[in-house]
């Protein structure tokens, strides 16, 4: 069966290896790329989505796509935040506080305690995964982090084993975008949360026409300059075009049985946040 790979049309297996090979070469640039091509703002809109999640102490997070670990970093910071909030709110409830309050809340171990929470960073590359974990410990993320490669289509996973699953700039290179929601669906517990976060429709028509001058004009040109590498950002520019707009992917998830999907854009459009919930 055939398929798209950007604007050219590939068998499936061919996108495969072709998606696998994009992200080989790109590894060890991603994240230089990521701020010079965004401007920095997809630092901006991995922090929205964390904000939407809301994720509270013990929350088990898959990270799909996850590639060199930025949603699943922003997650453990968030809930250390929520972690230290937690600590303060005690302290400021006791009128006097005893020495041992003191010691305990500067103990390394509840200091370093995500109080259960945990993130899986799951993705197809290798490549991407080790970028991922050598920035992990650079970073002192020492805990609450596991790195899997796996493939968004059969996640190597058992049901119903974790809170929230997140793809962010992801899905649109997977083969099939069904099967992939299909395992979404899957391994979410009840009550569990969907959140994609994707480059999608431009709804102003004049931040479309420079958007698309910039992608088509500006970003190949980057690749080649800063990572010597033209033909991979001319795919991720073509696939971001072939990607289904805001309400057809809606429509999409709710056919995998995920329910109250809604979706929210984020700079008019350049990228979306959809969410669904399994009941
Ligand atoms: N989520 C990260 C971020 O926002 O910075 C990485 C996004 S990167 C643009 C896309 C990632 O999708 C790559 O790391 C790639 O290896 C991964 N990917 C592509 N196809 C996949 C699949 N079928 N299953 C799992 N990961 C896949």
């Amino acid at each position: 069966r055939e398929t798209h790979f950007g604007f050219q049309t590939v068998s499936e297996e061919e996108k495969g290896e072709r998606v696998y090979h994009v992200f080989e070469s790109v590894a060890k640039n991603y994240d230089v790329m990521n701020d010079s091509m965004s401007l920095g703002i997809h630092r901006l809109w991995k922090d929205w989505l964390i904000r939407h999640m809301k994720p509270t102490p013990g929350t088990q997070l898959l990270d799909v796509a996850g590639g060199t670990g930025d949603v699943s970093f922003r997650f453990i910071n968030y809930i250390r935040a929520q972690r230290e909030k937690l600590y303060r709110d005690k302290l400021d409830s006791q009128e006097t506080l005893s020495w041992s309050d003191i010691s305990k809340s500067y103990s390394n171990k509840d200091q370093g305690s995500l109080m259960g929470s945990h993130a899986v960073i799951c993705d197809i590359n290798k490549e991407m995964l080790k970028v991922g974990k050598e920035k992990s410990l650079q970073l002192g993320y020492s805990e609450g982090l596991s790195w899997v490669a796996g493939d968004a289509e059969e996640l190597p996973f058992a049901d119903e084993k974790f809170d929230v699953y997140t793809i962010a700039f992801g899905i649109r290179n997977v083969t099939h975008i069904d099967k992939a929601l299909e395992e979404a669906h899957r391994v979410l517990k009840p009550g569990g949360r969907f959140l994609c976060l994707e480059f999608s429709q431009v709804t102003n028509p004049l931040l479309a026409r420079l958007y698309d001058l910039y992608s088509f004009q500006v970003i190949p040109v980057l690749g080649q300059v800063i990572a010597g590498d033209w033909k991979s950002y001319q795919y991720l520019v073509e696939s971001i075009r072939r990607f289904p707009p805001q309400e057809e992917f809606k429509e999409m998830i709710e056919d995998a049985g995920f329910f109250k999907v809604t979706y929210h854009n984020l700079t008019s459009g350049v990228v979306s946040v959809h969410s669904g919930f399994k009941l």
